[in-house]
């Protein structure tokens, strides 16, 4: 069987050698831009370029080093009924939890007040945290929302939970569809986005959403940047219909110098670090399913790619 690597990593190797120690019966190549077809059964990719689909007809599917295949679905010539596998978690919800708590606790725990005092030598008590005060509200339930919801309802926070479908888990209030969006927003205070990026949810993030919250509320967005709506976010932070927002994942990244965003106390930015991919785990998944694949078992992730997720 041959493997092609199709990533812009400068050192392919570092993903090449495990792959070839996982799976040792194939013949694993790093894409050349200008080299010859291979006749490559299957490709592990990141953001390929379009000539993998014209050189490489025969791909029994594709597999992509991310849970979003936003970028993948981006790609022009991509076969429609081509196999696409997404990742599935490989440790990312865990660090997406840890991430999207810290950020809670920054705010509800008053930590930066407690820096500021610090840095004044001051020592001063202030009233503890009431959960009740905290409904949260996470955007996707799929594999990493699921695992930030159940987290926090171990923490005895009120979460709310919302999906395209019916979902039912322990402690958690869902809401499905459309229908249900108003209500899912007027009962949450923190709202937390990880949905996956389709032409549904593009911009999701927007003035009439914000206006919905409880008051003070605050936005963890770990999805996308082309969720967000940037203008309508600096607006709602000025009328403080919004007290704080945190951003991982933006329109443009690295983003650009001179952003109205860096500027911003009110915004925390992190540098799309909330769920890293973790090599180890990441390709035991992949060449676990490969190998089950090239056998005819069935394997789990498939990409529904009209659905866009
Ligand atoms: P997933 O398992 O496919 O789950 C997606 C969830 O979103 C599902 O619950 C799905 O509803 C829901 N959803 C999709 N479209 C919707 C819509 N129109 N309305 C309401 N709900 C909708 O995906 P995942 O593994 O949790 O990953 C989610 C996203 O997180 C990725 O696509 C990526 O964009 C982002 N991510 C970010 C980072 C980072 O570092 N910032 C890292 C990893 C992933 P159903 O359950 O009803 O299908």
């Amino acid at each position: 069987m041959k493997v092609l690597f199709v990533a812009g990593d400068p050192k392919p190797e570092r993903w090449t050698v495990p792959i070839s120690q996982l799976l040792p019966e194939a013949d694993v190549r790093v894409w050349d831009p200008n080299g010859p077809a291979i006749n490559a059964d299957y490709a592990i990719v990141w953001q390929p370029p379009a000539q993998l689909f014209e050189r490489e007809p025969g791909l029994k599917a594709v597999f992509n080093l991310g849970a979003g295949i936003d970028g993948l679905l981006k790609v022009p010539n991509l076969p429609s009924d081509l196999t696409v596998v997404r990742l599935e978690d490989a440790g990312m919800s865990a660090q997406m939890a840890e991430h999207v708590l810290h950020q809670i606790l920054e705010v509800s725990r008053q930590m930066e007040l407690y820096r500021h005092q610090q840095r004044q030598s001051q020592w001063k008590i202030h009233r503890p945290i009431n959960r009740k005060e905290w409904p949260i509200g996470i955007m996707g339930l799929g594999h990493i929302g699921k695992r930030v919801a159940t987290t926090l309802t171990s923490l005895d926070y009120a979460v709310n939970g919302w999906a395209r479908s019916e979902h039912s888990i322990e402690g958690v209030h869902t809401f499905a569809g459309n229908e249900q969006f108003g209500e899912f927003l007027a009962t949450t205070r923190v709202l937390v986005n990880t949905l996956p990026l389709t032409s549904e949810t593009e911009n999701i993030l927007n003035y009439g959403v914000f206006s919905q919250l409880q008051p003070d509320a605050v936005l963890i967005n770990v999805g996308r940047g082309e969720h967000l709506v940037e203008d309508d976010l600096l607006r709602a932070l000025n009328e403080k219909k919004l007290q704080r927002a945190s951003l991982d994942v933006f329109r443009k990244e690295p983003l650009p110098a001179g952003h109205p965003f860096w500027e911003r106390t009110d915004i925390t930015i992190t540098p799309h670090i909330s769920a890293r991919t973790l090599r180890d785990a990441t390709l035991e998944q992949i060449t676990g399913k490969i190998r089950d694949h090239a056998k005819g078992l069935p394997i789990t992730g498939i990409v529904d790619i009209t659905r866009g997720y």
